[in-house]
């Protein structure tokens, strides 16, 4: 009788230990830290840790063609000098940019990420019906943790960071270092919701609709808001290129 009693206590004792472990994992490591229900995303201590040298005073405004828009030069450390958009009337850039022959094209990728901001309903509703995304506003509970720790956070994207191609393959553009996030050194991983495979190659079957048939794919493919720009900016021969301009109008 005493040996059972013994036994019955250290069982308890170890569901307790059990239960105790597991949730303290869970409490670091949950997603619930990294999402916002108002905001959506909230930057990781990565995005900190990558931004933490960074500053974005405005030197001066220039115009631009598109209504109601402004281009902000910046200093050459914001976003590790990388051009974006701040709101639906603001794009920024550095001097060098701006001074950069290819300041046009950058203009209209910009220009595109505004008309995002400005009309997100076209622009989801066109992902869902002919690209078939979706923006859903939190991944699922099932997300591998770390994918949503390591993302890196895209001004450009931020309203809408989790991307979901075909109801079941999740893309997340991660930091290559964890000792020293980059925003420029990042690669885009696809996480299979199905098998929960993780891999740093797009799925077949999207290659099929978003990359040429010579095999000429899109260089920022983590998220629609990018592949449209990168399409509208350098016109790509592929399927979804094609749908895009027969459909969106801007
Ligand atoms: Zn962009």
């Amino acid at each position: 009788m005493d040996t059972d009693y013994t036994i019955g206590i250290i069982i308890c004792i170890c569901i307790v230990l059990y239960i105790s472990i597991y949730v303290a994992y869970n409490s670091n490591h949950s997603i619930s830290n990294y999402i916002n229900s108002d905001t959506q995303w909230i930057r990781t201590q990565l995005d900190e840790q990558a931004r933490s040298n960074q500053k974005c005073t405005v030197k001066r405004r220039e115009s631009d063609i598109m209504k109601d828009v402004h281009i902000e030069i910046v200093d050459d450390s914001c976003e590790d000098g990388l051009p974006h958009t701040s709101n639906g009337n603001t794009i920024r850039m550095t001097e060098s940019v701006w001074k950069n022959p290819g300041k046009d094209s950058t203009l209209v990728h910009e220009r595109i990420h505004i008309s995002q901001r400005r009309n997100p309903e076209k622009w989801t509703s066109f992902y869902k019906k002919y690209w078939n995304y979706d923006l859903p506003t939190s991944p699922p509970t099932s997300t591998p943790a770390y994918l949503i720790a390591r993302q890196r956070g895209n001004p450009d994207t931020a309203d809408t960071p989790w991307v979901c191609w075909n109801k079941r393959y999740w893309f997340f553009p991660l930091y290559t270092s964890l000792e020293n996030p980059s925003i420029r050194n990042t690669e885009t991983y696809v996480w299979d919701s199905f098998t929960g495979q993780v891999s740093e190659e797009p799925p077949k079957e999207w290659k099929s609709q978003f990359c040429t048939s010579s095999g000429e794919c899109p260089v920022q493919w983590e998220h629609p808001h990018e592949l449209s720009a990168e399409y509208i900016t350098h016109s790509l021969a592929s399927p979804a290129a094609f749908t895009l301009q027969k459909y969106i109008e801007i």
